[in-house]
Order: structure tokens, then C-alpha cells, then sequence
């Protein structure tokens, strides 16, 4: 095997693959190593797909259980094969990495199996079948993030479970307690939820997801307690022990302390980036306080030539935003000057109902000191929503009076993940409300209450 390349990226994740790939459009010879026996990193393997495709089945079996019955549908003695779900969704990775495989292939692109570290600054030691020493003029770092343990209970993927183990259950447990109210959190638990099992959340901040728009935390909040989830906010799990196949924890809330136990227990607490087996600091390469790996504006490392994306740097823990990354740096090796808007990077918390957001929330763009128009328009008057007998939810517009610009998008309902795109779009294009209250949305729609809220916003909503 050739052993120099023009760049390796370090990493098959969505940042790590999309780098390599695009490296390889703009006419360079590329490596990818990757550690797992398969790529596509956390968000194929273990994160976004596994958990979507098991909310999906979930969301079915809640649907047969009980949205059906308005449709005039009854299905009587619901019942499903666990096993089948969780092979639907081994069946779907597979197929997803299978993907970035022949991806890969059709690039040209070398891939190599095994744990990469740093001999020198230009210089890869591998660890796979066997061991290669590999060369680049610039390296690519995107070796992502994992999950944090609590400190007193570290993870055995059988009790005490990282998000990785829980996407992995032989059953479905009976009560699951969840440290941790952020996206995983709340994804997971709306999955076991949906499938029977009881689900106490323990979260020590006094909201839920805190990086939403406060009315939209507080609807999605409400929803999940009316789906059945218990929640002790503004609480801290301080001790844990497991006894007898059960984890019991000391739950210290506002006012009580509080014996809680489990089947099984998700720890949710957040993801650090991870770059261990690298061997950076021989190489001299920054870290940030927390850990991350340092980069200027450019991804480039202390060190000109290694560049670092995705999780691994701070900033939103998202697959796409570690993907828009993959293409920018690629892009600046080859000596072009692009640019990521960050403050159009939506993000997606997929509940039932969905809430997205892009921009900024209600309450970051008043510590601004900003005078805002805001539109809030609820699914209950949307004619599409009617429609389908789904009206929970709301979509919130926000501009900045004296531009009219759009700055924020916040929507809590159906398909959520699919109708924030256009404030991705508009914020993209800086779209003022005006703009967007002239587009024609097409009838009966969820999205024609984007042009609602804006409307709305501007003093002339039509529909409500
Ligand atoms: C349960 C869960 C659900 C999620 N859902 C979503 C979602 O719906 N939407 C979303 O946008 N994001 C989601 N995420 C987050 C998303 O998965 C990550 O933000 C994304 O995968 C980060 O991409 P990355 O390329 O930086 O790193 P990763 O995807 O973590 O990939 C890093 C890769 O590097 C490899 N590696 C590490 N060290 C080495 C080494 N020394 N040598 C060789 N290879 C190495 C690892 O094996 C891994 O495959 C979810 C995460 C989890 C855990």
C-alpha cells in the first residue's frame, strides 16, 4: 500500500467522511482511517440513524395505541416484535454505512481500518490488521465525541447505560431512569416510553433541552409529562449504587431527598470530545480548558497543516454542522476562502411533537437588547394540521424591528425537522419578515404558517 498521501482524514463520522470526500473532488489523494470495523462514525453507527429509525417504529405503535382511533382506525390488542425494531434499525445502518463505503470507492478514496496516532507532525502510526506508517501534507482530525459517565457509576452498557448501550436493549426495560433532559435524553426516553416502559427524568438545570426558545421548552415540557414522563428538575443525582439487576439513586431536588429506582439507567449528561488514542500533546497540538481541540477561524490546528472539525472542536455537537465543516476545510486546503454561517445551523430535537429551531431564541436576542416582532401561530388554526388531527404546537418567527430581518425560527408540531428549513434558508439569505410574508406557501400546509407567523408579526395576520 502507497503510504503518502496529500491529505488523511482522521475519522469516518459525518464530519471525517464529507472532508474526505470533497478533498478528493478537488483533486487530491486521500485517506480515511477509521477505528470502528465499519464508518460513518457516531451519527450512523450508534447516534442519528439508530435513534431515528427507533423512534420511527415507536412512533407507530403510539400511533396504533392511540392517534389512530380519531382517524376511525382500531386496532384492537396492539402488540409488537421488539426484536424486529431492533433489527429494522441494524438493517438500516448497515445499509447507511454501506453507503459511505461505496462513496468512497467512487472518490478514490483510500480507507484504512485501525487506530490512528501521531509518530510526528507529519507522520501516522495505524493500528489495524497491520501496522502502517502513513504520511500527508495536511491531516484532517474528526474524531468526534463520547458519552460522559456520571463520576461515581461509569457506564457498563447493561444497567448503566451511555446512549450507545440504550439504542441496544434486548427488551424493553420497565422503568428507565434518565439523567440528563438535553436531546438524547428526551429522544431515547420518548422511544421506551412510546414501547410501555416508565421513564422518571432527573435533570439538575430547572428546564428541559435549555438551549430551546423558553415557550417552546415549556410546550414540549408539558407534552412529555402528558405522554406520561416524570421529571424532578433542578435536581442532582448524588449518589448511585446498583442492587439486585437495580440501580437506585439519592436524588437531591429543591426540597426533598429522594430514593429513586430503576431497571435500567441512561446517563444523558452531555458528550466530551474525543481525541485519547491521537496522541496530540506529543505533537504539541492545543487543547481548549474543556478539552476540545483548538482551531482558528480556518479549522487549523496550533500546528498549520492539521486541521480538526466536527465534535471534536467547540461548538453545536451536530452532524450537519460537522459535515458543513468536512466540505469548508477540504476547501481550505485546496486554497479557497469559504465561509459557515453558524447562526444558521438549525437544530432538531425529534419528540413527538418535533420542535426545531434556527437562530436566536426570544431570550438571546433580548439580552441583546434588540426590539423584536414576533408572530406565534398555533397549529389549532392551521388547515393542513386540522387536517390530519395533529394541532399540537406552534411555529414563532422572530425579526429585528428596525430591519424587519428574520433572526429566529422556533417550531414545535409535526414534521418540524422538515418545515424549519425554510428559516434556514431565509436566515441564510438574510430574508427580512416582509420577504417572507410575500412568498406564496403553497394550501393547505403546515409551512403556510411561516407566512402566518410573519404576517402576524407585522400587525396583518390574515387567518387568525
Ligand atoms: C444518540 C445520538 C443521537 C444523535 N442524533 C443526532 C441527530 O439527530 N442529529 C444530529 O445532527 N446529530 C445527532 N447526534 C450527534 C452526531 O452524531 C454528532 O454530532 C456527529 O456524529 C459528530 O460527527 P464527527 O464526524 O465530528 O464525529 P463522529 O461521528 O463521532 O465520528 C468520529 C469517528 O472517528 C473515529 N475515531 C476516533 N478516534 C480515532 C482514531 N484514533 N483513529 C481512527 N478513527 C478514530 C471514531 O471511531 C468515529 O467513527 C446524535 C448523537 C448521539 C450520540
Amino acid at each position: 500500500m502507497e503510504n503518502q498521501f496529500d491529505v488523511i482524514v482522521i475519522g469516518s463520522g459525518p464530519g471525517g467522511y464529507v472532508a474526505a470526500i470533497r478533498a478528493a473532488q478537488l483533486g487530491f489523494k486521500v485517506a480515511c482511517i477509521e477505528k470502528r470495523d465499519t464508518l460513518g462514525g457516531t451519527c450512523l453507527n450508534v447516534g442519528c440513524i439508530p435513534s431515528k429509525a427507533l423512534l420511527y417504529s415507536s412512533e407507530c405503535v403510539a400511533f396504533a395505541k392511540k392517534g389512530a382511533e380519531q382517524q376511525g382506525l382500531f386496532y384492537t390488542n396492539v402488540s409488537f416484535d421488539f426484536g424486529k425494531m431492533l433489527s429494522r434499525k441494524e438493517n438500516i445502518v448497515a445499509g447507511s454505512v454501506k453507503g459511505i463505503e461505496s462513496l468512497f470507492k467512487k472518490n478514490n478514496i483510500t480507507i484504512i481500518y485501525g487506530a490512528a496516532r501521531f509518530i510526528s507532525p507529519n507522520e501516522l502510526e495505524v493500528l489495524g490488521e497491520k501496522t502502517v506508517i502513513l504520511k500527508a501534507k495536511s491531516f484532517v482530525i474528526a474524531t468526534g465525541s463520547e458519552s460522559i459517565p456520571l463520576p461515581f457509576l461509569p457506564f457498563d452498557e447493561n444497567i448503566v447505560l451511555s446512549s450507545t448501550g440504550a439504542l441496544n436493549l434486548n427488551k424493553v426495560p420497565k422503568k428507565m431512569v434518565v439523567v440528563g433532559a438535553g436531546v438524547i435524553g428526551v429522544e431515547i426516553a420518548s422511544i421506551y416510553n412510546r414501547l410501555g416502559t416508565e421513564i422518571i427524568v432527573v435533570e439538575m438545570l430547572d428546564r428541559i433541552c435549555p438551549a430551546m426558545d423558553n415557550a417552546v421548552g415549556k410546550a414540549l415540557f408539558q407534552s412529555l409529562k402528558n405522554q406520561g414522563f416524570v421529571f424532578h428538575l433542578s435536581s442532582r443525582v448524588s449518589e448511585a449504587k446498583i442492587n439486585k439487576q437495580k440501580v437506585i439513586l439519592k436524588v437531591e431536588t429543591q426540597n426533598e431527598v429522594l430514593n429513586i429506582e430503576g431497571d435500567i439507567l441512561l446517563v444523558a449528561v452531555g458528550r466530551s470530545p474525543y481525541s485519547e488514542s491521537l496522541e496530540l500533546e506529543k505533537i504539541g497540538v492545543k487543547k481548549t480548558a474543556k478539552g476540545f481541540v483548538e482551531v482558528d477561524s480556518q479549522f487549523r490546528t496550533n500546528l498549520p497543516h492539521i486541521f480538526a472539525i466536527g465534535d471534536l472542536i467547540e461548538g453545536p455537537m451536530l452532524a450537519h454542522r460537522a459535515s458543513e465543516e468536512g466540505i469548508v476545510v477540504a476547501e481550505i486546503i485546496k486554497g479557497f476562502k469559504p465561509h459557515i454561517n453558524y447562526m444558521a445551523i438549525p437544530n432538531v430535537i425529534y419528540t413527538q411533537p418535533e420542535v426545531a429551531a434556527v437562530g436566536f431564541t426570544e431570550e438571546e436576542a433580548r439580552a441583546k437588547g434588540l426590539d423584536l416582532l414576533i408572530g406565534t401561530c398555533s397549529f389549532r388554526a392551521n388547515p393542513r394540521a386540522r387536517c390530519m388531527g395533529d394541532t399540537e404546537g406552534f411555529i414563532k418567527i422572530i425579526g429585528e424591528k428596525t430591519s424587519n430581518r428574520l433572526i429566529g425560527l422556533h417550531i414545535i408540531g409535526h414534521n418540524a425537522s422538515e418545515l424549519i428549513s425554510e428559516g434556514v434558508i431565509a436566515l441564510e439569505k438574510c430574508l427580512t419578515l416582509e420577504d417572507i410574508a410575500h412568498i406564496c406557501h403553497a394550501h393547505p400546509t403546515l409551512s403556510e404558517w411561516v407566512k402566518e407567523a410573519a404576517l402576524l408579526a407585522l400587525g396583518r395576520a390574515i387567518n387568525l
